[in-house]
Parts: structure tokens; C-alpha cells; sequence
């Protein structure tokens, strides 16, 4: 006799919880009991949200700004939401192009949701952040992983892309800057990977562009649909506020992409979360149309803790890592631990065992590489101040001094 825990939505019973957020709260958990740990593992910027953005939100509850937005959003965000797609992306895009959702994460959940059905195929290059094949599994289609190895700087090719497409294939996910490894698509990459699908009319492509303001060393940023406007027909162009203007919390994300599929998405969102918190939409008005020198300071400390963060990391046995070019992590190759007994005895025969003893042991947390579809490396968050980041690679080069 089945119970009824046992009556699950079988995509989701199949589909395994979000990796990081797993980590996360394991790592609550031992400070709960005590331990002082130092995080690595959350994708979070550490700075405070900028003190306009926060004063638009307390204004915003004193006007009156807290009933039942449209579900799509206010139309005053979506006009700053499209004024943002225009300026930096060189997109054209009216109000009604666009999308509020609750958190980047709905923008990509409702837009898998709202189209894919059993059997549909959704290309995922690997490394690729944990939570796009889980939600592809939650719609009850199927993740066609495309390996992106090191050597081709974690990057997809226009030749594995061409191997990948089959007449089933809905969707092709990519995120520039990358979590976790970082890497930045150039303008030559996307026109190629645009050739590409320029061929097969069938494809949407998701641009997951969360991490826009956050490239170093003067590299510009692109997005597929401003390389190719052909393509914008077919692509789902995502961003929000969370990394640029450090509002993880507040939860605001948004799009633009063809009216049908937005439209999709809105029908889903009204039966599901209506529109976006009010006060955080006003927030984020604020955060869109506001001054942007915090995108600049936050890039510039990013841009020094990365290079403080390779050096680090590159010194301690066991690890290696590239320098990312964006984003604010290191994907570090840890396979000269793999196979070691650490400090304690425990044996380290994966990623996985190398980053749960690494917090047991020595309180760091990071996310393991596998959990990212790229085992044998570990993803480390380095959005903390320089003194906790000096302190954790001292921890993690004790660990690795301590295995055998
Ligand atoms: N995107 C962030 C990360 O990768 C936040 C956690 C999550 O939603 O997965 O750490």
C-alpha cells in the first residue's frame, strides 16, 4: 500500500531540491548550534542594498504602494524594465514587451513551465547553475547536458550546439556571465552560436543575463537577442535586480521576449504568485533609474577579491582554478584531493566528500562541482570581505595540507 508522503507529483518526486540552497542551510544549521563557519557557498552579493533604493521601498509603503500590482507586473517597472533593455542591451523593447516576476528564478521557472511537455528537450551546457535541469525535470521534459570542458573556457561551441539540436529540441539555456565558472561569452562566440541557430527555427534560447554588470577587466557585455535580432523573434532575454543592485531578497526579476511567451508566462503567474511584491517593485524602479555608481564600486571590489581569490586558491596543493572573467566565483578543479583520506580519516572520493568535509572539518562551505553538472571541482562564492576571504583560503589550504 502506498502512503500518502508517497503520492508525490512524480516530476517532482524525480527532480532532486536546489543544491545550493541545501548548503545553505546546512550551513544555518551549525551556526544555530554554534559553529562559526565562513560561507562561500551563496551566490549573494555582501554588500548592503544602495541607501536610495532602500529609501524608495520605506516610500513606497508611506504612498500606499502595498496592494495587488497587475500580474505582469506595475506598469511603471515595466517601463523602467524596458528603458533598461533598450539602453544597456541596445534591445528594442516597449512596456509591454516585458515582465516582472517574483526573483530571476520565476522569470526561468515560468518560461520552462508555460512550454515544455513530456518529451520536449532543453539544452543545458554543463557547467551550468544547479537549478536548470531541475526545473526542465519539473516540467516533465528532459535536459540534453552538453559537457563544456575547461579548454574551451567552460564555454559551449557552435559545433557541440549543431551536434546537440534534435527536432525535439525546445530550448537552449545560456548564462553570461556563468555561474559558476564565470565565463563570459565574447560578441565573436554568440554570433557564432547565432549561426548556429539561425538554422533550426524551431529552438528558443533563454538568455540568463543575471550577472550582466558583473565582468572584469573592461570586457563588454553582450546578450544573444542584441547580437543577432533575428533571433529575438525566439529568445527570452532574463535579468533582474538581484546581483547588479544587491536585492537578493527583495526578489525582483524580469524579462522581455516574444508577446506569446510572455503572455504564456503571465497566465501561469496569475494562477500562481500574481504579480511581484509592491514595495520591491518600487525599489526596483528606483534601483533601474537610479545613479549606477554602485555597479561600478561593486565591480571594481569583485574584479580585486577575484584576483586576490586565484592567487589564493592557486597556492594551496590540490586545487586549481582559471581566472573568471565575470560573476563573483571561482569553479577550482580540486581533483588533486579526490582519492586522499582528510585530517579526520574520512575518505574523499568526490567532489561531494571533499566539500562536505571542508565544512565539517574545517568550517568553510562551498558547493560542490557536481551539483553543477562538473564533478571533480568546487564552486567558491567570493562575495565576502577580504579578511573572511584570506581567512577561508588559509582554512582550505590547512585542509588540504591535513589529507593523505
Ligand atoms: N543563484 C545563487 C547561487 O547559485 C543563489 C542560490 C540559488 O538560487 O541557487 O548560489
Amino acid at each position: 500500500m502506498t502512503t500518502l508522503a508517497q503520492h508525490l507529483n512524480r516530476n517532482l518526486a524525480a527532480a532532486q531540491p536546489s543544491a545550493t540552497y541545501v548548503i545553505i542551510d546546512r550551513v544555518a544549521q551549525r551556526r544555530a548550534q554554534g559553529a562559526k563557519i565562513i560561507s562561500l557557498c551563496a551566490g549573494e552579493p555582501d554588500f548592503d542594498t544602495p541607501a536610495h533604493i532602500r529609501q524608495a521601498a520605506k516610500d513606497a509603503i508611506d504612498q500606499g504602494h502595498t496592494r495587488y500590482t497587475q500580474v505582469a507586473g506595475s506598469r511603471a517597472l515595466r517601463e523602467a524594465v524596458a528603458a533598461k533593455f533598450r539602453r544597456e542591451n541596445g534591445l528594442r523593447v516597449d512596456w509591454q514587451d516585458t515582465l516582472v516576476c517574483s526573483g530571476g528564478k520565476q522569470v526561468i521557472y515560468n518560461a520552462l513551465a508555460a512550454t515544455l511537455n513530456e518529451g520536449d528537450e532543453v539544452i543545458v551546457p554543463a557547467p551550468y547553475w544547479v537549478s536548470y535541469p531541475e526545473m526542465v525535470q519539473l516540467s516533465g521534459a528532459h535536459s540534453v547536458i552538453v559537457t563544456c570542458e575547461v579548454s574551451s573556457g567552460f564555454k559551449l561551441t557552435p559545433a557541440a550546439l549543431a551536434a546537440a539540436i534534435t527536432p525535439r529540441t525546445r530550448w537552449l539555456i545560456i548564462n553570461s556571465p556563468s555561474n559558476p565558472t564565470g565565463a563570459v561569452y565574447s560578441y565573436h562566440e554568440l554570433r557564432a552560436l547565432a549561426d548556429v541557430l539561425l538554422q533550426h527555427p524551431h529552438v528558443l534560447v533563454l538568455a540568463d543575463d543575471i550577472y550582466e554588470h558583473l565582468i572584469f577587466d573592461d570586457q563588454p557585455f553582450y546578450t544573444l537577442a542584441q547580437v543577432e535580432p533575428r533571433l529575438a523573434e525566439r529568445t527570452l532575454t532574463m535579468n533582474g535586480v538581484s546581483k547588479a543592485y544587491a536585492m537578493t531578497g527583495w526578489r525582483i526579476g524580469f524579462a522581455t521576449g516574444p508577446r506569446w511567451l510572455l503572455a504564456a508566462m503571465e497566465k501561469l503567474q496569475g494562477q500562481q504568485t500574481s504579480g511581484a511584491c509592491s514595495i520591491s517593485q518600487q525599489a526596483a524602479i528606483a534601483a533601474l533609474q537610479g545613479s549606477k555608481d554602485f555597479i561600478v564600486h561593486s565591480r571594481e571590489v569583485f574584479q580585486r577579491r577575484r584576483d586576490l581569490m586565484v592567487d589564493l586558491l592557486n597556492a594551496i596543493p590540490g586545487l586549481h582554478c582559471e581566472t573568471p572573467a565575470g560573476a563573483f566565483y571561482a569553479f577550482a578543479n580540486c581533483q588533486g584531493l579526490i582519492g586522499k583520506t582528510s585530517a579526520t580519516g574520512r575518505l574523499l572520493a568526490t567532489d561531494e566528500d571533499v566539500a562536505l568535509a571542508l565544512l565539517e572539518e574545517n568550517d568553510v562551505a562551498v558547493v560542490h562541482g557536481s551539483a553543477f553538472g562538473l564533478g571533480g571541482h568546487v564552486r567558491i562564492a567570493y562575495a565576502l570581505d577580504d579578511a573572511s576571504l584570506i581567512q577561508a583560503c588559509e582554512s582550505i589550504k590547512q585542509f588540504s595540507q591535513g589529507t593523505r
